[in-house]
């Protein structure tokens, strides 16, 4: 470590002190030799301390202080057995809570790793795209707007370098970058010639010397003081703890009473207190929380494998109550792989063959009202506007185009790649034309300004430097003057007639841009807006195709069916966005207002909005500034609005969203920051899939909740009736303990590995408002309960009455209680559908559980030490015969109940 910190030196020092290079980069040698001496960038996770924390955490919960009461009450009346199983019952419900716990997060920090972020680096003098974790100390990094800085970085260079902090200062405020040296006191939020890991980049370009990475950080220095913890709680499982604790604390008051009912009726007071306690466990829902959060966990896994990672645990909860996506156009419903097929110059129209990247591929001229003439290289080149056209399209470009493996491949923006292949198959050379003329300045392209610029250095015979501009048609005619004819002069513009072209172009699917130019005076090295303005001369228009998906037509049929509405939001021309929306099955008109541009948007006035919103399928022009309009105006409808995005400008939206949706291979780091679902592969068909896990979670939830409420109630029920009547307890306190665990952990949680029923995509989405349970499903609820509870009575007594002992009776009551919440388990799997309509294995996990109860009431029946422990007694063939006619008996009573109700859901 210095003695100066690395904001108080120039940049030179610090690149000397760290043996780096400011513009070649590090040597690959010196890169490994450092990665072995600094290990991976990653940020070090405190492990210790955590196991112990978690471990506790088990113990603070009501049940637990219930049960050791107990075990401290049945050491003192001198029953060593039950002490013995009660304190059994604590460790097994520690270790089974721990170990849920563990997995549930183990399972969410997986899909850390499959939102991997690269940086940009110099090294040995070559720009490469690395994993972050790869980055080591003296490391030249590269930084652009969307990027995550990777690693703390001393800037060398910048151009309006804006960084958001929050992260780590908590200013939301973006804070501007400078180069200068800074005294060695300044705080952290206050070293403008500094970025640090984990912060974002909203603006401008830099580049900068890793000084420290992983650990070393600022942010690694938080995380060790902090702590990671992710936060598994969600508003639902929030809800259900709050929910249960209310539940613990009336069973607790109701226990009491019991107690002092008991007591007051001359009952031993210790008999009672068992009693009371079997009352307060059997009751207590204390597997709820763990469950949801369990069930959550399983969804989030199904999520990913369908390539869809969730960031945000919530989301699992909003996407089952989804009513509308809102998607971009360009790479979510197309493949965003572009081809031109079509240019137009003021004199004439050509046409492009070849296909996706490839060089192959002429272009040819389609002269009015004659047959097409075959055009070679060199007739395509007696155009100077097409000429001028290509160039621009070819050296206003940031994208290159590889051969790999057996295919061609563009690496950076598909549109640019496009536009570099067709330069080509027209035979512009671009490499030669910016060796001749290199390029000085550049204005990169955004939503927003619709254009991209470069200026170049004045050609030797040329009088000027010269910018060349591309981007939207109706923003480049805007800036335009000019147009260029088939000699190269330079004619009034004809907005009319190229508004035309573009249309027609745009009407079959084909996205367009508009290519221009303008000669400044040889002085002029930077590109201002200014100098643009109204100066242009319009050369040509570039149409290309990007094929719908295959599989995003499906997709909006099936969001269609689920009552989901689709909205396709686009910021190219309303023509492209209507025709790759018919391919897809969404109808947008601009006449009759299913097709709105993004300026409507701005003009409706509010109280019309909302009805012209949910009206309009295509939204086209959209800036990031009024996708954020639309969601309020959606939002304002009472809509649960899904919403994707991929660039800077795009996080408010995706913040604003209730399912923001980033795109994993195109998107920023910025709008992946601010999203709660990363699709790994920007497909529409995905974020329905995500949609149809949602839907299923909430399901499982469910179905779980319609499981385990009987057993609480109808444990607690016996109880109480025991106490009120001042009978015998059919099930003793030990017993319903051995019941809560075995059937919660065996039985119930396979209900969380349920996969989705038929009909889960043609319901209309959850309402939100709407409580989990709905009266049927209480009143079902309700009925198990009583069900259980009359038959544990009837069993008990019966056997007592045909001479069975009290542990075989009890013995049988367990075993009935056991086996109707086993029957009820495969009602369960489905709220509508009849148990036998389920194929036993679709869902495996209830069969396995099934078995492994079934071996656990074999051994509590039959087990010599499991007889002592738990005071049962073997019980014979004829009353299992009874058992299981009860059982089924309940069954029907609950099929039937099914059956006449299942449409009330
Ligand atoms: P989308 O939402 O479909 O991805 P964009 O906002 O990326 O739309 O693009 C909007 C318009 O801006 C396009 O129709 C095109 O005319 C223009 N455009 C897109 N990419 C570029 C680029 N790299 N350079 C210049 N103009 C572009
Ligand atoms: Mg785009």
């Amino acid at each position: 470590m210095p003695e100066i910190p690395h904001h108080g030196l120039p940049a030179h020092e610090v690149v000397l002190l760290l043996e780096a290079h400011p513009f070649e980069g590090l040597d690959p040698d010196t890169v490994s030799r450092r990665r072995q001496l600094y290990g991976p960038n990653v940020l070090p996770r405190s492990k210790r301390g955590e196991l112990l924390r978690k471990t506790a955490r088990q113990f603070n919960n009501p049940l637990i202080y219930v049960l050791l009461a107990a075990a401290g009450v049945t050491t003192y009346l001198g029953e060593q057995l039950d002490t013995f199983v009660i304190l059994a019952v604590v460790l097994v419900n520690t270790v089974v809570g721990l170990v849920q716990e563990v997995r549930a997060e183990g399972a969410l920090d997986a899909l850390r790793h499959l939102v991997q972020t690269h940086a940009a680096v110099i090294r040995g003098g070559v720009r490469l795209e690395v994993p972050s974790e790869k980055l080591v100390p003296g490391d030249l990094v590269l930084l652009e707007a969307g990027d995550k800085v990777p690693a703390d970085i001393r800037l060398v260079r910048l151009w309006g370098l804006k960084v958001d902090e929050s992260t780590l200062t908590g200013e939301s405020e973006a804070v501007s970058k400078d180069e200068v040296v800074l005294p060695a006191a300044t705080p952290v939020a206050d070293r403008r010639n500094m970025v640090y890991g984990g912060t974002l980049v909203t603006a401008g370009s830099g580049a900068g010397i890793v000084v420290a990475t992983g650990g070393e950080t600022e942010l690694g220095e938080i995380h060790r003081l902090m702590g990671t913890v992710q936060p598994m709680a969600t508003p639902l499982t929030q809800k259900l703890s709050r929910f249960s604790m209310t539940l613990t604390v009336g069973i607790l008051a109701l226990a009491a009473f019991a107690f002092i009912v008991g007591v007051a009726r001359g009952q031993q007071p210790a008999e009672m207190f068992t009693a009371a306690v079997a009352l307060a466990v059997g009751a207590i829902p204390e597997g709820l929380p763990a469950a949801v959060t369990v069930t959550l966990a399983i969804g989030v896994r199904r999520m990913a494998r369908r390539r869809a990672v969730v960031r945000r645990l919530p989301v699992v909860e909003t996407l089952g109550s989804t009513t509308v996506i809102c998607s971009d156009k360009t790479g979510t419903f197309t493949e965003n792989q572009m081809t031109v097929r079509a240019l137009w110059t003021p004199s004439a129209q050509y046409e492009v063959s070849g296909s996706g990247y490839g060089p192959e591929g002429t272009i040819r001229r389609r002269a009015p009202g004659r047959e097409d003439v075959q055009a070679g290289r060199s007739e395509a080149l007696d155009d100077a506007a097409l000429r001028w056209c290509l160039l621009a399209g070819g050296a206003c470009n940031d994208a290159t185009v590889h051969f790999e493996g057996d295919v061609w491949g563009a690496r950076g923006d598909p549109t640019e790649a496009a536009m570099l292949v067709v330069a080509g198959k027209g035979g512009v050379d671009i490499k030669e034309f910016l060796e001749r003329t290199p390029r000085l300045d550049s204005i990169p392209f955004t939503s927003e300004l619709q254009y991209m610029a470069t200026l170049h250095a004045a050609e030797p015979w040329a009088p000027g430097s010269i910018v060349l501009v591309k981007g939207g048609v109706e923003r480049l005619l805007e800036l335009c003057y000019g147009q260029m004819d088939r000699g190269g002069e330079t004619v009034p513009v004809e907005p009319k007639t190229v508004l035309r072209a573009a249309h027609a172009l745009a009407a079959t699917g084909l996205r367009v841009l508009a290519t221009a130019l303008v000669r400044l005076p040889p002085e002029s090295g930077v590109l201002a807006g200014a100098p643009i303005e109204r100066n242009l001369v319009l050369t040509g228009l570039q149409a290309m195709l990007d094929p719908p998906r295959k599989a995003a037509a499906a997709a909006v049929e099936a969001c269609h069916e689920a009552g989901i509405a689709v909205k396709m939001i686009t910021g190219d021309h309303v023509g492209t966005a209507v025709s790759i929306a018919a391919s897809v099955g969404l109808d947008g008109n601009p006449e009759d207002g299913t097709a709105l541009l993004g300026i409507d948007l701005d003009n409706i006035p509010g109280v019309e909005l909302t009805a012209a919103v949910e009206r309009a399928t295509v939204f086209a022009r959209v800036s990031p500034e009024q996708k954020l309009r639309l969601i309020n105006a959606l939002q304002a409808g009472g809509h649960v609005v899904a919403m994707t995005g991929d660039g800077v400008n795009d996080a408010p939206a995706l913040r604003q969203a209730n399912v923001g949706i980033a795109m994993g291979r195109s998107g920023t780091e910025v709008a992946k920051e601010a999203s709660d679902i990363v699709l790994t592969d920007d497909n529409f068909a995905t974020i329905e899939a995500a949609v149809e896990e949602g839907r299923n979670v909430f399901d499982n939830l469910t179905k779980f909740i319609v499981w385990t409420l009987p057993t609480n109630m109808g444990e607690g029920l016996v109880i109480l009736v025991a106490i009120l009547i001042g009978g015998t307890l059919p099930i003793l306190p030990t017993q319903i303990l051995w019941i809560n665990m075995t059937t919660a952990v065996a039985l119930g949680l396979m209900l969380a590995f349920e996969p989705g029923e038929p009909g889960l995509m043609s319901r209309p989405p959850r309402n939100p408002a709407l409580p989990l349970l709905t009266w049927a499903l209480t009143l079902r609820v309700l009925l198990v309960s009583a069900l259980l509870v009359g038959g544990t009575w009837w069993i008990f007594e019966w056997e007592l009455a045909g001479g069975a002992s009290l542990p075989e009776a009890r013995t049988s009551a367990v075993n009935l209680f056991v086996t109707v919440e086993l029957f009820y388990l495969f009602s369960c799997r489905s709220l509508t559908r009849p148990a036998w309509r389920m194929g036993p294995f679709s869902n495996p996990w209830v069969v396995v559980g099934v078995l492994i109860q079934a071996v656990g009431q074999i051994a509590i029946t039959y087990s010599p030490v499991m007889n002592g422990l738990f005071h049962t007694a073997p019980i014979g063939p004829e009353a299992w015969l009874r058992i299981f006619g009860l059982a089924l008996l309940a069954s029907m009573v609950v099929a039937v109940d099914k059956r006449f109700r299942r449409h009330i859901l």
